[in-house]
């Protein structure tokens, strides 16, 4: 209920209960006044018709007490007298007329106890009787033993008076009438005086909240009518001095970050008012500058994806979502990881990964929500019925550089609005960073690599080796070491040309990575000269994994430019730190071993022994 109406409900109420409480308490008191009038008024009466009784008495007129009777009968007011004689009359000068006999049990009861008895039984209908006793005693005016020979106190008889109040009633009325009408003018006035007061208070609060209301919605452009000088005209300009400081501040904030040029920053979250919106949009940009600042100071694009991965799990509370990475060159998708449990695979349709444009936010470089439409992306394979997804793609100077995918269920669906303004929030501060990064792999991955066969070179090798050997000194592993050698290599330059002997390296190269495990690293050393670091294996599975790579090689025709071409390696084998606990040590190893399967014949795998050690120490 709203306060005019409160207002005007306590202004009627108040009024009408205050003219009903003054007449509820006329009626009683007048009630019990016109009791206490007829209680008295019975009292005279009845002692009028003892006197005038006694004196007919007196005067032998005794027998015409019948008119006496009647004549009192037509006084207003009083619609009944009857007289009642008492026994000790009726011994001494006999029964008397028919109607003296007592006619009630209230009358035989008072000629039997001398005390007066109300009937009230009927006051509600404006009847009151009474039955009073005549009681003789030699002190009234006149000696009652002067006729009667009975004894002080005894009931001669009793006077039965029955009155009718409508008449009081009456003149109780037209006595409280001009009150009445006194007391509703003045509750009028009252009432008057009431509205003209929480008028402007109900005016001013209705004004205050649409004031309010406006403001909430970001319209600071409403003033509450300032209608006293009083503490309502304080609210009033108060409210106005408050909503024109919110004007001031968060209305050229908001205005301000409808500008900025950060997509999803300015976008409205569902219903919610401008000032919650404000808060939301700045605590989304503090929290995304935040997020800048790490993933700035983070020391690669690996740590900037675990980082993201946190942010979107802890602090988003998402439990669905997959990072994709689009190659340069390529343009295909990769997942870089998935998080929960179903995973990236069981949410697209697979052919994304190899044609990314598939993929609707890679090809139209901006965020698709099922939220938006229902089936936007044709790709998108909902788990469960009522799944939303969100992909959203981080642009990097002139392409998509990553699209993220967050699949939401369930209570997640109805935050989709905020998610997606604080995600597209974090994803626009990141994508300079992680481009930045992005160069600075490809440079660092440029400077590792060698750019003929794709292998790391020796640098990266220099670089790499100190964290592989402390992963297997800490397991407690061995790690192998093949040294690989093209035999006769300088005749395949010198017959057939470099171009030649380059397809002929590029041939061996990709035999080698084909022979070993993902996990293990081939390093180009040197111009002919390859490298297999086999972490985590024996002696027995390195060089069966070096006779592999020799047996594949001798059994390779290498198709060239030059024609047909066959040729062998050999390859020298150590084991770390089994050989030597020391790894570049265990290089030399491999190298004296090289060394000794050349002299042995070429195309033979050959294992470091101590005594080619000796040899070398000797030579
Ligand atoms: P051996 O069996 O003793 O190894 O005989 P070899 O002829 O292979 O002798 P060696 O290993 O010393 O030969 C190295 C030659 O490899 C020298 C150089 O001309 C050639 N070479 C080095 N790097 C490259 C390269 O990138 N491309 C080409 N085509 N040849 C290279
Ligand atoms: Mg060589
Ligand atoms: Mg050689």
């Amino acid at each position: 209920m709203n306060l005019r109406k409160k207002k005007n409900i306590f202004v009627i109420v108040s009024m009408l209960a205050m003219v009903l409480l003054f007449s509820a308490v006329s009626l009683i008191s007048f009630r019990y006044f016109s009791l206490d009038t007829v209680r008295s008024t019975s009292r005279m009466a009845a002692e009028m018709m003892r006197v005038a009784l006694t004196e007919e008495m007196e005067k032998g007129l005794i027998s015409e007490r019948a008119d006496l009777i009647a004549r009192m009968n037509r006084v207003p007011g009083l619609r009944d007298v009857h007289v009642v004689r008492g026994q000790p009359v009726i011994n001494q000068f006999g029964p008397g007329h028919e109607s003296e006999k007592p006619s009630s049990p209230q009358e035989k009861e008072v000629l039997k106890t001398g005390k007066a008895i109300e009937d009230m039984s009927q006051f509600k209908n404006d009847i009151y009787k009474v039955t009073i006793p005549f009681i003789a005693s030699r002190f009234n005016d006149i000696n009652c033993m002067n006729c009667h020979e009975v004894p002080e106190g005894t009931v001669n008889g009793a006077v039965t008076l029955t009155f009718s109040l409508e008449h009081q009633e009456h003149a109780a009325l037209l006595a409280v009438l001009p009150i009445l009408g006194l007391l509703v003018l003045f509750g009028l006035l009252v009432a008057f005086y009431l509205k003209r007061m929480l008028d402007p208070v109900v005016e001013t609060a209705e004004d205050v909240k649409t004031a309010m209301q406006l403001a909430k919605s970001g319209d600071f452009s409403h003033r509450v009518q300032v209608l006293s000088n009083d503490e309502v005209g304080e609210i009033a300009s108060n409210t106005n001095a408050f909503v024109e400081a919110l004007e001031n501040s968060i209305g050229a904030i908001s205005k301000k970050i409808a500008t900025i040029g950060v997509e999803g920053m300015h976008r409205q979250g569902g219903q919610k008012d401008l000032l919650t919106h404000t808060l939301h949009v700045v605590d989304d940009m503090v929290n995304a500058a935040r997020f800048k600042q790490e993933i700035e100071e983070d020391l690669d694009l690996t740590e900037v994806y675990n980082r993201m991965r946190r942010i979107l799990r802890d602090r988003f509370h998402l439990d669905r979502f997959c990072l994709y990475e689009i190659a340069p060159e390529s343009g295909k998708l990769r997942v870089v990881y998935s998080e929960g449990s179903e995973g990236c695979d069981s949410w697209c349709d697979p052919t994304i990964l190899v044609d990314s444009d598939h993929c609707r936010a890679k090809r139209t470089s901006h965020g698709v929500c099922s939220c938006d439409a229902a089936n936007i992306c044709a790709a998108f394979r909902p788990e469960h019925e009522g799944d939303d997804h969100l992909c959203i793609p981080l642009m990097l100077s002139d392409r998509v550089g990553n699209v993220l995918q967050v699949i939401l269920r369930g209570e997640q669906t109805s935050k989709v609005a905020d998610l997606r303004d604080a995600i597209e929030a974090h994803m626009a501060v990141a994508s300079p960073v992680i481009e930045s990064k992005r160069l600075m792999q490809s440079l660092k991955e440029t400077a590792l690599r060698d750019p003929m066969t794709g292998l790391y070179n020796r640098r990266f090798l220099e670089e790499f080796s100190g964290n592989m050997i402390s992963g297997i000194s800490r397991r407690k592993s061995t790690l192998g070491i093949l040294m690989l050698d093209v035999d006769w290599f300088k005749k395949v330059n010198d017959e057939l040309g470099h171009d030649v002997g380059d397809q002929v390296l590029k041939s061996l190269s990709e035999i080698i990575v084909r022979e070993v495990r993902e996990s293990d690293i081939v390093v180009r050393y040197g111009g002919e000269e390859f490298i297999a670091l086999l972490p985590d294996t024996d002696r027995e599975a390195m060089l069966q994994t070096a006779e592999r790579i020799r047996a594949r090689m001798e059994s390779t025709t290498v198709q060239t430019s030059g024609g047909p071409l066959k040729k062998t390696i050999s390859i020298g084998c150590a084991l770390f730190p089994v050989d030597a606990d020391g790894f570049w040590q265990c290089i030399k190893f491999a190298d004296l071993a090289l060394y000794a399967a050349k002299e042995g014949g070429r195309n033979q795998v050959r294992p470091f022994t101590p005594d080619l050690w000796q040899e070398e120490e000797n030579y």
